[in-house]
C-alpha cells in the first residue's frame, strides 16, 4: 500500500521505517527540513536502538523516502498516519493540538484522491470526532471519499521497533467497514502474528492510550509512595515490590521505586487527561491523576533532599555527579527528565553538578547548558562528594565501584533508581543510600 507518515519524531520516524519494513511504499513528512535531510540520508535524528540499520535497509529498498512537503504525501498515499506532537499547552494542563490541527488541515487542503487519515498521536478524548466534523465541513474533495480512523500507539522508546512490529495489541477506532478493511490491509503482516486487534469507536480508541498511561503512572506513583513508607518504617521497598510483583494480579512491571516517571509522554498525557476529565465532568479521574502527578514530583524533591543530607546538609561548594540525563535508559529523550530535573535543582542550590549519559548529552546540554558534562563515567566522578545514579542505564549498573572509589573525593552514592548491587559497592568502600531502603 502507499502510506504516508506525517510527523517524523520518536513515533513517526520509527513508524515510517517499520511500515516500509513490512512491505509498504512509504513517504515520511515533517515540517523540520533538517530532520528530513537527516532521515533521507539514513541517519536517525535521535537515539533509538536498531533505527539506523532499519532506515538504511528500507531506504535502500526504495520503499521509504522523506519530504518536507505535505503535498507530496497528499498526492502519493492511500493511508496517512498523523504522528505529530501533542505537547502540554504552555500555562495549562491540557494538550496543545495546534500541530495536529495544522497537519490535518494542510493535508486535507492538498488531498486529490480518496484516502484514510489515521490518527496515531495521543489526544484528548473527543479529538477524533472533532476532526471528523472538521473533515465533513471542508469543501468536498473531488477525488472521492476521505475517512478518519484512530489507531493509538503504545511503543516504548528504546524498544520502539520491536513494539511497532510486534505490538501487544492493536486498537482500531473506526466508523466504517471500509476503514477497518484498509487498516487490516495496512497491518496484515503484523496481524498474522495473532495478537489481539480490537475494533472500537473513536472515543474508546483515544481513551485506551491515555488510560494505559494513567494506569502505568499510577503504578509508579503507588510504589514511590510505598518507598516513603519504607523509609519511615525501616522496610525495604525493593523487596516489597518484588514480593508484590509475584502476585499475578499485580505483576512486577512499573513497580520500581525511584525517581519516578518523566519523558515526552506520561507526564503530559496524565495532565491532558486530567484537564479533559475536568472538562467533561469526570471528577474522580481529575483527583486521582492530580495525586499521581504530585507524588511523582515529590519523588524528585525527596531525592534532592536525600542528596543534601548525604552531603552534610548543604549543596554549597559540593561536587555532585549525576549519572544519567535521559528520562529512561536506551533513549536520548530528555523531555521532562527526572534525572536532569534533580541535577538542575542541586545546581541551583549551590552544587557543582557534572552529568554523564551514554546517549543524551547533546540534548541535555541544549536544555541545561549551565550544568557541566563529562564524556566518561570516571571523568564525571572525578573529585565528587556524591554520585547520584539517576537513570537506569546498564552502564551504571555494570560500573566498577573499585575504580570509581579511586577517583571520587567521598565514596558516597545515592542510587535513585535502585539498580546497584549494594553489596558490591559497599565492599568497594562506598556508602550507599537507595530510595526506600534502609540506610545500612
Ligand atoms: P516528537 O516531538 O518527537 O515528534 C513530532 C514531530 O512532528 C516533529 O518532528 C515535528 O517537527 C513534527 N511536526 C509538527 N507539526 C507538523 C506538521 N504540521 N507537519 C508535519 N510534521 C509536523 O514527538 P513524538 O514523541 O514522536 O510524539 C508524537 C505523538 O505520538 C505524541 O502525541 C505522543 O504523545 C505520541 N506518542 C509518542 C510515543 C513516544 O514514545 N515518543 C509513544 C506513543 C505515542
Amino acid at each position: 500500500m502507499k502510506v504516508s507518515v506525517i510527523g517524523t519524531g520518536y513515533l513517526g520516524a520509527v513508524h515510517a521505517a517499520c511500515m516500509a519494513e513490512i512491505g509498504h511504499d512509504v513517504i515520511g513528512v515533517d515540517i523540520d527540513p533538517a530532520r528530513i535531510a537527516l532521515l533521507a540520508s539514513g541517519r536517525a535524528p535521535f537515539f533509538e536502538p536498531g533505527l539506523p540499520e532499519l532506515l538504511e535497509r528500507t531506504l535502500a529498498s526504495g520503499r521509504l523516502r522523506f519530504s518536507d512537503r505535505i503535498e507530496d504525501a497528499a498526492e502519493f498515499a492511500d493511508v496517512h498516519f498523523l504522528c505529530v506532537g501533542t505537547p502540554q499547552r504552555p500555562g495549562s494542563y491540557s494538550a496543545d493540538l495546534t500541530y495536529l490541527h495544522e497537519a490535518f488541515d494542510a493535508l486535507v487542503a492538498h488531498l486529490t484522491r480518496a484516502c484514510v487519515i489515521v490518527g496515531k498521536s495521543t489526544v484528548p478524548v473527543g479529538t477524533a470526532s472533532e476532526l471528523s466534523d472538521r473533515l465533513s465541513k471542508t469543501s468536498p474533495i473531488d477525488a472521492g471519499r476521505v475517512e478518519l480512523a484512530w489507531n493509538p500507539e503504545f511503543l516504548r522508546e528504546g524498544l520502539a521497533i520491536k513494539d511497532t512490529l510486534h505490538p501487544d495489541r492493536l486498537v482500531f477506532g473506526v466508523q466504517s467497514d471500509h476503514v477497518r478493511a484498509v487498516l487490516d490491509e495496512v497491518y496484515a503482516e503484523i496481524l498474522q502474528q495473532g495478537m489481539p486487534c480490537l475494533e472500537t469507536d473513536f472515543a474508546t480508541a483515544e481513551l485506551v492510550k491515555v488510560a494505559a498511561n494513567a494506569f502505568l503512572a499510577t503504578k509508579i506513583s503507588f510504589i514511590n509512595s510505598m518507598a516513603e513508607v519504607c523509609e519511615a518504617s525501616g522496610a525495604d521497598v525493593r523487596m516489597l515490590s518484588t514480593a508484590l510483583g509475584h502476585d499475578s494480579r499485580i505483576g512486577p512491571k512499573f513497580l520500581s521505586a525511584g525517581l519516578g516517571f518523566g519523558g515526552g509522554c506520561l507526564p503530559k498525557d496524565i495532565r491532558a487527561f486530567r484537564a479533559r476529565a475536568g472538562e467533561i465532568g469526570a471528577q474522580s479521574v481529575l483527583g486521582l491523576l492530580r495525586e499521581v502527578d504530585e507524588i511523582n514530583m515529590q519523588a524528585r524533591e525527596r531525592t534532592a533532599a536525600l542528596a543534601r543530607n548525604l552531603l552534610g546538609g548543604t549543596f554549597l561548594g559540593k561536587n555532585v555527579t549525576v549519572l544519567g540525563a535521559a528520562f529512561k535508559p536506551n533513549s536520548d529523550d530528555v523531555r521532562d527528565s527526572p534525572a536532569l530535573n534533580v541535577a538542575a535543582s542541586m545546581h541551583l542550590r549551590g552544587a557543582r553538578v557534572v552529568v554523564h549519559d551514554p546517549e543524551a548529552m547533546a540534548n541535555a546540554r541544549r536544555v541545561f547548558p549551565t550544568l557541566q558534562y563529562a564524556d566518561s563515567i570516571e571523568s564525571a566522578c572525578w573529585s565528587a562528594d556524591l554520585v547520584v545514579v539517576a537513570t537506569e542505564w546498564d552502564h551504571y549498573r555494570d560500573a566498577d565501584p573499585t575504580a570509581l572509589a579511586g577517583v571520587v573525593r567521598s565514596a558516597v552514592v545515592l542510587d535513585a533508581r535502585n539498580v546497584l548491587d549494594i553489596g558490591r559497592w559497599r565492599s568497594a568502600g562506598w556508602i550507599v543510600r537507595s530510595v526506600g531502603r534502609p540506610a545500612a
